[in-house]
C-alpha cells in the first residue's frame, strides 16, 4: 500500500507567495487525510497532484488561525465540486480541539454556506495544563447554542484517557489514530497514526515443492490458518510466510513549547515520521518560547526521545525564505534550522529534513521483521 505525504502549507502566522500557511496531506491508496487547514489551502491543493474531493478527513491541531482560517472556505469549495446528483456522499470526520464545532457553526451558517456533503466535528476535550490561563477555551466562547448546521451530524467528544495520557480517535481496517497533548497558547494536539501491521509474503516456492496450489488454501494460510493436505500433511502459516510486515507510524505535531505529559513520547515512539514544528532558529529560543513555539534544536530532542527514523521541520516564521529563493548573504536561512537540527542529533542516525511547500515525502512500506 502506497503512503506519503504533502506539504501544503509551510509558514507560520499568516500565508505569504513564498510560504502558505500550515497543512497537510497524508495520503494512502488515494484517500487523503488533511492535517490543519491554514488561509489559502485549497489554491495549494489546486496547485498541487492532489485532489480536494478525495478528502475524508481532517485534523486541526489548534483553532490559531494559520491552521484553521482555510477550513470553511475549503469545505464549500469542495461541495461546489460535488456533483449534485450523487447519492449517499460520506460523511467527512473532522477532528479538533473543544470550539472547532461552534466555529464551523458560525462561520457555515452566517455565510449561508449549504454544503452537499454531510459532515461531523468530534471535538478533544484539552485539559487545563495545555496553555498559559489566558490562552484557555472559556465555556462561553466554546458553549454550542443553536440548532446543528443542515449538514451537520452529530460528533463525539473525546476526552483524554488518563491511563495511556492519550486521546483515542477511531479505528479503520488499516490505522489506528491518537492524539496527544502539546502545550501552546491555546490548547494544541499531536496526531499519532498508526498502521496495523500485515501478516508477511506467502513464499510461492516452497509452497509449490510442498504440493499446495494457489486458490483457497493460499487465502487461509496468508489469514494464520492451518490447511490440511489431502495425504493429511498439516501445513502452518508460519512455515510458509514470510516474517510480518509491521505498520507504519506517522507523528504530526501542532505547535508547541514543549510536551505535556508521557501522551506524545509513548505514541510516537519508533515512528518512521515525525512532523514538528521549528518557528524560529535556536539563537532565537527564549522568543520561541515565550511565543509558545520551538526551535530546531527543541524538536531534535523530541525526536531523540521517540528514537524515530526521520524528523521533519515545518511551520517557519516567514522571515525563511525557502531555500530555491535564498540569497548570498541572505541574514536568515532556513538551511541553518536544517544543520542546528542536524547537530543535536547528529550522534543518532535520525535523518533531518526541512518540509517546503509542495513537498511529497513517501513513506516506504517496513521490511518484514525477521521472527516470526
Ligand atoms: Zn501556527
Ligand atoms: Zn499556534
Amino acid at each position: 500500500m502506497t503512503m506519503d505525504m504533502t506539504f501544503l502549507g509551510t509558514g507560520s502566522a499568516y500565508p505569504s507567495p513564498h510560504r502558505g500557511a500550515s497543512a497537510l496531506v497524508l495520503r494512502s491508496e488515494g484517500d487523503c487525510w488533511l492535517f490543519d487547514c491554514g488561509e489559502g489551502t485549497q489554491t495549494q491543493l489546486m496547485k498541487s497532484q492532489l485532489r480536494a474531493s478525495r478528502i475524508t478527513k481532517v485534523f486541526i491541531s489548534h483553532l490559531h488561525g494559520d491552521h484553521l482560517f482555510g477550513l470553511p472556505g475549503l469545505l464549500c469549495t469542495v461541495s461546489l465540486n460535488t456533483n449534485p446528483e450523487q447519492q449517499n456522499l460520506n460523511c467527512v470526520d473532522i477532528y479538533g480541539p473543544r470550539g472547532l464545532r461552534h466555529f464551523l457553526r458560525v462561520t457555515l451558517g452566517l455565510t449561508g454556506s449549504q454544503l452537499l456533503f454531510p459532515y461531523a466535528v468530534h471535538e478533544l476535550e484539552p485539559t487545563a495544563e495545555q496553555s498559559p490561563e489566558e490562552g484557555q477555551l472559556s465555556l462561553e466562547m466554546t458553549a454550542e447554542s443553536g440548532p446543528l448546521h443542515p449538514q451537520e451530524q452529530p460528533g463525539r467528544t473525546i476526552s483524554l484517557d488518563v491511563s495511556t495520557d492519550s486521546y483515542f480517535l477511531f479505528e479503520d481496517k488499516k490505522f489506528v489514530v491518537k492524539a496527544f497533548r502539546l502545550f501552546h497558547r491555546i490548547p494544541s494536539f499531536g496526531f499519532c497514526i498508526q498502521e496495523h501491521g500485515r501478516p508477511g509474503r506467502l513464499k510461492t516456492e516452497l509452497l509449490k515443492e510442498l504440493g499446495v496450489k494457489p486458490g483457497p488454501h493460499y487465502g487461509c494460510l496468508k489469514a494464520g490458518e492451518a490447511v490440511t493436505m489431502e495425504n493429511g500433511r498439516v501445513i502452518l502459516p508460519q512455515e510458509v510466510l514470510e516474517g510480518d510486515i509491521p505498520g507504519r507510524k506517522v507523528c504530526i505535531f501542532g505547535d508547541c513549547s514543549s510536551v505535556l505529559g508521557d501522551g506524545a513520547l509513548m505514541l510516537c515512539k519508533g515512528a518512521d515520521i515525525l512532523v514538528h514544528e521549528a518557528t524560529l532558529g535556536d539563537e532565537h529560543r527564549e522568543k520561541a518560547v515565550d511565543h509558545g513555539h520551538s526551535t530546531p534544536g527543541m524538536a531534535a530532542a523530541v525526536a531523540r526521545a521517540c528514537c524515530v527514523q526521520r524528523l521533519v521541520l515545518y511551520h517557519f516564521s516567514q522571515r525563511y525564505k525557502p531555500c530555491s529563493l535564498q540569497k548570498e548573504g541572505d541574514e536568515d536561512e532556513v538551511s541553518e534550522l536544517k544543520r542546528q537540527a542536524e547537530d543535536a542529533l547528529q550522534d543518532t542516525g535520525v535523518v533531518v529534513t526541512l518540509a517546503e511547500d509542495f513537498l511529497t515525502i513517501p513513506i516506504p512500506v517496513r521490511r518484514p521483521s525477521t521472527t516470526n
